[in-house]
């Protein structure tokens, strides 16, 4: 499978000199499988996604893609309104995540909010619910999810083509004492593992625990259990310069788990 990450900023876009590097938009990575265009959440880094699929079938209203929600937080969806895909006569969007998808995403483009409703898109969107932990197969890439601990939850995905499998497990809190059991049997074995690290662990313990976010050591501690081959960080928090993302985040989680990585707006890879 083919991944490339188009926004790694949680919580709000940051650009400036001090985030040139891993980027300033939120959430949104682009999966290409079995011949399947799959966007895993629609944060700021969706418009550019969007301009890129404008160069292929999108462009000429050809274009299918199918759509995974983690969650409903804005710095998740934010670049839905944005992506020119959508204003495409002939371009269809399959949506799946929790409920209330369609709900929130026809309330952002309230006419207050938006000048352009979700109604007057010219493009076709269907969507479906999925429970956590239920399996779906789009040809030869198959998914399965488990809870997101998060406010308002959530899904983590996990995702498996040809042997090769990837978690996206953004958004995420561990329990107080060890580590969450259905991300660690999610996470078992996975080729690739895409986590929250917002917080490093000092912070997190002065007043941020409940805001459904993790840290490196987390992600470096279910990354070794689960026996999992490769780590990337994302998420990264709106005060994270790129020069404290290096020395603070990745540095230390690097000394322990070696194959971690800072996820950065831009880079794509086959796995
Ligand atoms: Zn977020
Ligand atoms: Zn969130």
């Amino acid at each position: 499978m083919r991944i490339q990450y188009f926004g790694v900023r949680g919580s709000l876009p940051t650009p400036g000199k001090s985030t040139i590097k891993y980027g300033g938009n939120t959430t949104c990575l682009s999966l290409n499988a079995d011949g399947r265009q799959i966007i895993v959440d629609g944060g700021s880094g969706l418009r550019l996604l969007g301009l890129e699929l404008m160069k292929l079938a999108f462009g000429r209203g050809q274009g299918e893609a199918s759509f995974f929600w983690t969650h409903f937080h804005w710095d998740h969806l934010m670049g839905f309104p944005f992506f020119v895909p959508n204003f495409i006569k002939g371009n269809r969007f399959k949506h799946y995540g929790p409920a209330a998808a369609r709900e929130v995403l026809v309330r952002q483009q309230a006419f207050i909010n938006f000048p352009v409703e979700f109604s007057q898109m010219t493009s076709q969107h269907e969507f479906e619910t999925l429970e956590p932990g239920q399996a779906l197969a789009l040809g030869a890439l198959n998914v399965t999810s488990c809870r997101m601990h998060h406010p308002a939850g959530g899904l983590t995905y996990k995702f498996t083509h040809e042997g090769k499998s990837m978690v996206f497990a953004t958004d995420v809190e561990h329990p107080a004492e060890g580590l969450d059991p259905e991300l660690l049997k999610l996470t078992q074995g996975a080729d690739l593992l895409i986590y929250d690290a917002q917080f490093t662990p000092e912070e997190y313990e002065k007043g941020r625990k409940g805001w459904g976010h993790s840290t490196w050591q987390k992600g470096m501690e279910l990354a070794r259990a689960a026996r999992v081959k490769r780590l990337h960080l994302c998420h990264h928090d709106q005060q994270h310069a790129d020069a404290f993302l290096e020395k603070s985040i990745l540095a230390p989680a690097k000394k322990i788990f070696p194959r971690t990585f800072l996820a950065r707006e831009g880079w794509g890879f086959d796995l």
